[in-house]
């Protein structure tokens, strides 16, 4: 296999930093254990967790692609790297819930639990400094942010995702409470990208209930490491 060099680095993220590659179409992502919460607001360290946020995100990844929703995988390099397509970032972020938690219910003021009738879409406009405002359809539309070809297929990918996560975790003793997904543009298709890992998703122990994900550090319940790599564990199997 071609080894892949890193020729420099792009961004760096709260929990990522983004390296171009000598492969002009391919961009090499390096998953940090560093976290933060509350718009930056709370900072900490998971130990491990950027290997464990990598393998994670290529098992979804592999499962999804396998299932017919594109994404940005290509492959995983050194623990906690990760080769993936140099796409068009997306500029909102698409957030799917099966089960109120987090900001749902303080808006609704619906107790955390509270099973929904059906899936809810929901999009934020990606901006640190308003704190990702949420928007709706027709400020996608009238900002110019998608087409309405490009909007169709986004939500038709991340109810898609959300279907194929489920029937996957559930027999795995995973509930999939809610979860956040980023798309970019490829090639002039609409693919996912991002990551899909105890940060960006709601895993609740479908036994006990119990919070398997990056609510531990938000909301300081202890066993964050635990938390993260016993998700990995039931997935990977
Ligand atoms: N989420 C995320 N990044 C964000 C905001 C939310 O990954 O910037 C995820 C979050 O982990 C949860 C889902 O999106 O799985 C819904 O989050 P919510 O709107 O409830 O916000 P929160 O309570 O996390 O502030």
């Amino acid at each position: 296999m071609t080894e892949i060099w890193k020729v420099n680095r792009l961004y760096e993220g709260k929990a990522k930093v983004v390296f171009a590659t000598e492969d002009q179409d391919l961009l090499l992502i390096h998953y940090k254990d560093s976290a933060t919460a509350f718009d930056g607001k709370k900072k900490g360290v998971i130990e491990g967790k950027g290997v464990v946020n990598a393998e994670m995100s290529a098992v979804f990844f592999t499962l999804l692609r396998d299932a017919g929703v594109p994404n940005h995988f290509e492959r995983l390099l050194n623990p906690g790297e990760m080769l993936v397509k140099r796409v068009k970032i997306v500029t909102f972020e698409v957030v799917v819930r099966n089960v109120v938690a987090g900001s749902l219910s303080n808006r609704l003021g619906l107790p955390e639990g509270t099973r929904l009738d059906s899936p809810v879409l929901e999009f934020y406009h990606k901006s640190d400094e308003l704190g990702d405002p949420m928007i709706n359809e027709y400020h996608i539309r009238a900002l110019g942010l998608a087409t309405m070809v490009e909007l169709e297929e986004i939500a038709r990918l991340a109810m898609k995702t959300n279907e194929v996560m489920r029937g996957f975790l559930n027999p795995r003793g995973i509930d999939l409470v809610d979860f956040k997904l980023e798309f970019g543009r490829y090639r002039g298709d609409i693919i996912l990208g991002d990551e899909i890992s105890p940060d960006t998703c709601r895993f609740w122990d479908t036994n006990s209930g119990e919070r398997l994900d990056k609510d531990r550090f938000r909301r300081d319940l202890g066993g964050v490491e635990e938390a993260y790599r016993e998700v990995l564990r039931r997935v990977a199997s």
